[in-house]
């Protein structure tokens, strides 16, 4: 079986020098443990954090090991009670084709009907628990407010304008980095206005795009976005601090908003948070999300890359924007 390790830290830009891909042989299950076939593993903005050697809110990927990250895998041997061969279970030892688990790290997820495992990756998962709690519980939507959203088109932000529309925002705005994927936004996910950030300065087309100003920006951009939606913003509005992956890669810090004073005389909220603090809205989330799921409601869209050698182009090609929706590998 084979899995990818981190051969070297990235400075910058990550390359596929940074990863290795190693043959090990397939394990054994001891009495507790499965062994799980993975089917789909994803691959997530919060990596590159973890590759740099510096403490964030997850510890730094050690080098020469396998890397690590959410998963969906199948159990083809069982010696823990609870878990039987063909069970579906989520985990978080991706970026390796094979992996032993003990039955504690092992989550038994339903089938299900029409919809790929990997929805429990994206839409059904980790990515789709930040769009809901950020825009609900951090933001504080309410009925009526316009909302604008960065990063729309990906995993966490087209569920962010969706779940805004099905729960009455009276203006849903987005932006992205291509035509095509501001054409999406509006013709299949139901955004009232979009642009490409590449166009023109954020500021400018934000103000034309929400010329009424916006109660809610869901920040995963950073940079001249947040800048741009403190400028748009109404007095008492707030913003879900989610992301800054304009920043991920960069090797020097980037420049703060310089209209960070507007914060007092607006009264805004800017609010931070870390999803894994939100275990306790994943029943509601799943209900409400699943539902919507099921009735057609939502819209999931996701970019699937085939093979664990093709891992790291992914990663990368994911923190380039080639992905629309969740990128995902299947193994
Ligand atoms: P996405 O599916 O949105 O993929 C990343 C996207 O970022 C790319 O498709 C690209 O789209 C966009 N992007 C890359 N560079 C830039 C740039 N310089 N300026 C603007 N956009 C850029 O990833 P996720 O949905 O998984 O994550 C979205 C954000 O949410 C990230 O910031 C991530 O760190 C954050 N996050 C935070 C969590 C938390 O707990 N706080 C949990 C999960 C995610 P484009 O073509 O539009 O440029």
């Amino acid at each position: 079986t084979r899995e990818i390790h981190l051969a070297s830290r990235p400075t910058g830009w990550p390359e596929p020098s940074n990863f290795e891909l190693v043959e090990t042989e397939l394990p054994a299950p001891a009495e507790g443990q499965v062994l799980v076939r993975n089917l789909f593993m994803s691959v997530d903005p919060y990596m590159r954090g973890r590759m740099n050697d510096r403490r964030s809110y997850t510890p730094p990927f050690r080098i020469g090991a396998p890397l690590t990250g959410a998963a969906v895998g199948e159990v083809i041997e069982s010696r823990a009670e609870g878990l039987a061969v063909g069970d579906l279970v989520r985990h978080q030892n991706g970026w390796r084709e094979h992996t032993l688990l003990d039955a504690s790290a092992a989550e038994r997820l339903p089938g299900l009907s029409g919809i790929s495992p990997s929805a429990y990756l994206g839409v059904l998962g980790m990515p789709g628990l930040t769009a809901y709690v950020g825009l609900l519980d951090i933001a504080g939507f309410k009925k009526g407010d316009a909302v604008f959203v960065s990063g729309a088109a990906g995993a966490v932000g087209g569920l962010v304008g969706q779940i805004a529309r099905l729960k009455g925002a009276s203006r849903v705005v987005g932006s992205a980095g291509s035509a095509a994927k501001v054409a999406h936004l509006q013709e299949a996910l139901g955004f009232d206005a979009a642009f490409n950030y590449r166009d023109a300065p954020v500021a400018e087309q934000l103000n034309r795009a929400a010329p009424d100003g916006i109660d809610v920006y869901f920040d995963n951009v950073g940079a001249d976005h947040l800048e741009a939606a403190i400028g748009a913003l109404r007095v008492s509005g707030r913003v879900a601090m989610c992301g800054a992956i304009a920043a991920y890669n960069a090797t020097e810090p980037p420049p703060g908003p310089r209209n960070i004073f507007l914060a007092v005389t607006k009264r805004l909220t800017l609010r931070g948070f870390i999803v894994s603090d939100h275990g306790d809205r994943t029943a509601a989330f799943v209900e409400e999300v699943g539902g919507w799921l099921r009735d057609g409601a939502v819209r999931y869209d996701e970019t699937v890359t085939d093979g664990l050698e093709n891992a790291p182009s992914a990663f990368i090609a994911m923190l380039r924007g080639e992905n629309v929706g969740k990128m995902v590998v299947r193994l």
